[in-house]
């Protein structure tokens, strides 16, 4: 028996005549298809050179050949590694300088950029276009069906996934097969997903949410996905009547909330919207419940961890939570400083520990010593508390934490008061310099238009409801909050801003 996530995957596939993609243009790829196609493509990636372990970097448009490229590195023994199709070329350069790929998969468009950094660490590189077309294409197509899966251990690797970079560097976080494996069924058990279930796929494939949850918990389900290459109102109402399952980040749901086709009748036939990434707000939580009769099941996960908990299935889904840890996984949370666990109720830093957890971070030996403890435990980086019914809530990074005249101050308390003002469509708040202060508390608002706002306005009515130190010492009035990719709030970039 090998635990390499393919086989545990091929294994499991009941009906291969079954659909596992299907594509807009109306593509339908069976079980039979991928496997028959992973084949395929693990034997061009060997005859690329790729070894056991070796990584295979990619940075290539959402299509179906890409996710047949992820399932035969991993066949082949390879290292997944996606990249966001967003990054630059010396972004890349970074990259590929830190993970050594053996091979490297992009665009035909972007390999004239890459060529000289695939060079630099002795990368094969070979395209793959957003139509699944390239010369890595052509080297499957030409390469033989067969191919005998690479035995693994559950403990060897089956993917490098870099984080976000929402904090600072993006940092690779190794993941092993029995990281993957474990948390895609502890996933599909608990969203009680059914050969049944469509999909509608509309995130990218190169971070966690998207590769991992969505795909991961789809093909070992034996259900069905439709790839959408992005987020796209129409048509994810055009499919609402024949899909069953929405994985979305918060931006998806505030989005469709926005269109008057929301309704009853057009959400009849799903029976599971799932949101994560980034904090979804109470009040989006409950429009959604009033305007479809659906409440959104939020999660919440990283890179280095995959998901650690999950508002239940079956019981209440609490708004403005992110649930209870999912079993096998161990969620506590500690003194940021001294590491002693808290009494519960108490806010502190969020560990985790559990078979979901990663193995370290690639080539980071001290960062890794930082953060996952001899015990097991990886300290998130998140600060929260769980609550008298064991649900757990995500206060805001531990980087985000404001410090001002000694006292700590959390952003969301202050932002969800902001947000419950009139007049007021969202909120960030955070810490700018202060020569007496430390930190002063700073707000940024995105006003809605009515009615109008001012920041003595939002001073005024913030006066009676926080503590004094708590108050913004500014008010800032943005058209947008900066957000990445995955809907998350990029702070840092706000903090330079207003920096002084
Ligand atoms: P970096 O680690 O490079 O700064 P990042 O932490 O944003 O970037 P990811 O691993 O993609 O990179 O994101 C994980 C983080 O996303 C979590 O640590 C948490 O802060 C946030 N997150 C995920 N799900 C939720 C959720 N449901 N509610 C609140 N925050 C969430
Ligand atoms: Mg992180």
């Amino acid at each position: 028996m090998t635990a390499n996530l393919f086989d545990i995957l091929a294994r499991s596939i009941a009906d291969p005549g079954a659909t596992a993609i299907e594509t807009l243009p109306g593509e339908r790829i069976s079980y039979a298809d991928l496997l028959a196609r992973t084949g395929r493509m693990a034997n061009a990636l060997a005859g690329l050179g790729l070894t056991p372990g070796d990584r295979v970097a990619v940075q290539v448009e959402k299509s179906v050949e890409a996710i047949i490229l992820y399932l035969a590195t991993v066949r082949a023994g390879g290292v997944y590694l996606p990249l966001n199709t967003g990054y630059t070329a010396a972004e890349m350069d970074y990259f590929i300088g830190d993970a050594e790929p053996a091979i490297l998969v992009c665009d035909p468009a972007r390999a004239g950029d890459l060529a000289a950094s695939a060079k630099r660490v002795g990368a094969r590189l070979v395209t793959l276009d957003a139509g699944g077309q390239g010369s890595l294409t052509d080297a499957a197509r030409a390469a033989a069906e067969d191919f005998a899966t690479v035995q693994r251990t559950s403990d060897d690797l089956a993917a490098l996934l870099y984080t976000s970079g929402t904090t600072g560097r993006s940092k690779g976080a190794m993941l092993t097969h029995g990281n993957l494996v474990s948390n895609t069924l502890t996933l599909r058990d608990a969203w009680h997903f059914t050969t049944q279930d469509v999909l509608i796929h509309a995130l990218p494939i190169f971070h966690t949410h998207g590769l991992f949850v969505a795909t991961n918990v789809t093909l070992f389900s034996g259900a069905s996905m439709v790839f959408l290459p992005k987020f796209d109102t129409a048509r994810i109402f055009d499919l609402m009547p024949r899909a069953t399952v929405l994985m979305g980040v918060p931006t998806f749901y505030t989005r469709l909330l926005e269109d008057v086709r929301l309704s009853p009748a057009i959400t009849a036939n799903m029976r599971l919207f799932i949101s994560g990434s980034a904090p979804l707000l109470a009040e989006t939580h409950r429009e959604w419940r009033a305007r479809t009769g659906h409440a959104i099941l939020e999660r919440y996960g990283m890179t280095e961890t995959n998901m650690n908990t999950s508002n239940p299935y079956s019981g209440e889904r609490i708004a403005g939570t992110v649930g209870l840890p999912l079993p096998g996984t161990e969620l506590i949370v500690t003194h940021p400083e001294s590491g002693a666990e808290l009494p519960q109720g108490e806010i502190g830093m969020i560990e985790v520990r559990g078979p979901n957890v990663f193995k370290g971070y690639w080539r980071m030996p001290e960062k890794t010593a930082a953060e996952l403890r001899g015990n097991g435990f990886f300290i998130t980086g998140d600060l929260g508390r769980i609550d008298e019914k064991g649900y757990v809530h995500i206060v805001g990074r531990g980087k985000d934490l404001i410090i001002t005249g000694g006292y700590n101050v959390y952003p969301k308390e202050v932002e969800a008061e902001i947000d419950g003002i009139p007049g007021v469509l969202e909120s960030a708040v955070i810490g700018v310099p202060h020569k007496d202060f430390g930190e002063a508390v700073t707000a940024v608002v995105v006003p809605t238009g009515t009615p109008p706002l001012t920041e003595a306005a939002i001073t005024e009515a913030l006066a009676g409801r926080l503590a004094r130190f708590k108050q913004p010492k500014r008010v800032f009035f943005v058209d947008e909050l900066p957000r990445n990719t995955m809907g998350k709030v990029q702070k840092n970039l706000l903090r330079d801003r207003f920096a002084g």
